[in-house]
């Protein structure tokens, strides 16, 4: 009964706020949304709030339009703004991962008024998986489903299943170009990976295949955050 109610209360207490890391096409959005759920906390990704804004056609939205769709930096003032009254939401009390902030220093030092964070995660992807996954990753041009010409393939060649519509690749999925956007992500999250561990765990979780499936990743997650004692009692899946 004592044990019962102690783990209650634990739980109720978690309240534990991350941060993700991980390359283009680590499949950091899909680890973020099952971690989430595991963990009973909320994600929170700026590129997502972002796209939203733009599509309602807000103030903000259009404010951070240009930048959003160069695939440009929006300026910190308007990023650490948004993020700040995203984390006052009262959903973000039960702890939060932040998905694609921060993206500079000055991000992280205003993010360390705003929250306490407990841990980061950071997802390594040796560099031929990534581009054997998005090299082969082809998007309809009607309705927006995505296929890899490896894992999921389209059932006509070139051809949506869902919609009939023609699958085309983006322009920054082509190989040379990946190595661009690595080389971008590593030179942005070096500078962010070292102001952390100064202060606070950062864990790395390795995917060492090409088929290691979502969950096994996940689960590596929540074990070293175990180890850490962020996170102390979670439910079986
Ligand atoms: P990506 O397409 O690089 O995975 P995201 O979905 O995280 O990126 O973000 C999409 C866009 O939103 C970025 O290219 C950038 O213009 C903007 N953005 C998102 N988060 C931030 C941030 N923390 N700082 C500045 N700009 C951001
Ligand atoms: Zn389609």
């Amino acid at each position: 009964m004592d044990k019962i109610l102690r783990e209650r209360r634990e739980r109720k207490s978690l309240n534990t706020n991350l941060i993700i890391f991980g390359p283009p096409g680590a499949g950091k959005g899909t680890y973020t949304s099952r971690l989430a759920t595991r963990l009973k906390i909320v994600s929170i990704a700026t590129g997502d709030m972002f796209r939203e804004e733009i599509k309602r056609g807000t103030t903000l939205g259009k404010k951070v339009a240009d930048f959003v769709n160069q695939g440009a930096l929006v300026p910190d003032e308007i990023v650490v703004d948004i993020l700040e009254k995203r984390i006052k939401e009262p959903n973000s009390k039960k702890g939060f991962i932040l998905d694609g902030y921060p993206r500079t220093v000055q991000q992280a030092q205003a993010l360390d008024k705003i929250a306490k964070i407990d841990a980061v995660i950071q997802i390594i992807v040796p560099e031929w998986i990534i581009i054997e996954r998005l090299s082969n990753r082809r998007i309809c041009r009607n309705c927006g489903a995505i296929y890899n010409l490896r894992f999921l393939k389209p059932k006509i060649e070139g051809i949506c299943d869902k919609c009939g519509g023609q699958l085309y690749q983006r322009e920054d999925d082509k190989p040379e170009v990946i190595k661009e956007r690595l080389k971008v992500y590593e030179k942005q999250t070096q500078p962010l990976i070292e102001y952390y561990k100064r202060k606070i765990p950062v864990i790395e979780v390795e995917t060492p295949q090409i088929e290691t499936p979502p969950e096994t990743i996940v689960e590596k997650m929540i074990n070293e955050l175990k180890k850490t004692n962020i996170i102390k009692t979670i439910e079986p899946q």
